[in-house]
């Protein structure tokens, strides 16, 4: 055990915090962590929490919406500088635009995006439930913010809709082709295929199974099969080595988010310590940003 973890440990107790970690952080920040899940997961767990303090082992997207769910408590980002790509490719000027062109349209929004950007949505979704909210709305046109590849399978999923589709993608799923995944079937002819709906489409095409980090966990663990090619960020491997044993996992070695691997053992312990660095909205932008993202957790 790293010797971090028992201060860790004891600094957490003593402040009453709670540490929420997603899918791809480290293998020992998954390890210290009250709680391990995709961002649908952490964002109830958040909206439950009674610790008075969270600190969110991820990126800056997903620590705003602990704080957008939590907004008497505090929540801290070990590290404050670890933002998701895909979310500074849709910002609320530019969905603000899109509202203005497209005006009998609603917005549903990947909650893959900053909170400025979630207040002006109409409701958030993630990739577990981006289809069945999509099909709850009563608009037929859907502006999709911000990632045409899960836009583009919730489109073909909810074929009643008119899904206006946006220019964002997650760089790390985006890199996974499909020779990555047909040279790893050819190393192991027996493995299923299961990917992230934030894939390229012809890599879902070619996928036996497509999911949500967490509805991957539950299919493995469900499933006869032994091998598994998996396509998404190489963080999910701990979990699924972890929680399932005895069944073996194959994944794409670029497919690797650099800044869901800032947060060390180190930024926690200094989290803690320090009670930094602290996420801090703004009352407006609050106001306007926890009614999707709530809206969302309502209709899970
Ligand atoms: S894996 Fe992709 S979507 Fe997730 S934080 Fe990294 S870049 Fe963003």
């Amino acid at each position: 055990m790293d010797p971090l973890t028992d201060t860790i440990i004891a600094l957490k107790k003593q402040r009453n915090a709670a540490i929420l970690a997603h899918n791809y952080c480290l293998p020992e920040v998954q390890d210290i962590a009250d709680h391990i899940g995709d961002s649908l997961g952490l964002s109830v767990i958040a909206s439950r929490s009674d610790a008075d303090i969270i600190v969110f082992c991820g990126v800056t997207f997903m620590a705003e919406s602990a704080k957008l769910l939590n907004r008497k408590k505090k929540v801290l980002m070990p590290e404050p500088a670890a933002t998701c790509p895909m979310a500074s490719m849709c910002s609320a000027e530019q969905i603000s635009d899109a509202k203005s062109c497209y005006r009998d349209a609603c917005v549903v929004g990947y909650v893959n995006t900053t909170a400025s950007a979630k207040a002006e949505m109409d409701i958030c979704c993630t990739s577990s439930n981006a289809v069945s909210i999509v099909s709850s709305m009563k608009e037929k046109e859907i502006i999709f913010v911000p990632d045409i590849n899960l836009g583009t399978y919730v489109a073909s999923k909810v074929p009643s809709k008119n899904v206006i589709l946006w220019n964002g993608y997650c760089p790390v799923h985006q890199s996974i082709t499909v020779q990555n995944i047909t040279e790893l079937k050819k190393k192991h002819p027996k493995a299923t295929v299961i990917a992230h709906p934030e894939c390229r489409k012809e890599v879902l095409d070619i996928s036996d199974e497509i999911g949500s980090t967490e509805k991957m966990l539950e299919y493995v663990r469900s499933s006869g099969g032994k091998e598994f090619i998996v396509a998404t960020e190489i963080g999910m491997l701990h979990r699924l080595r972890k929680e399932c044993p005895g069944k073996e996992f194959y994944f794409i070695d670029h497919a690797l988010c650099s800044v869901m691997k800032m947060t060390t053992l180190s930024s926690v312990l200094r989290a803690l310590e320090t009670m930094g660095t602290e996420v801090v909205l703004d009352d407006g932008t609050m106001e306007r940003a926890e009614g999707p993202l709530r809206k969302m957790i309502e209709l899970k």
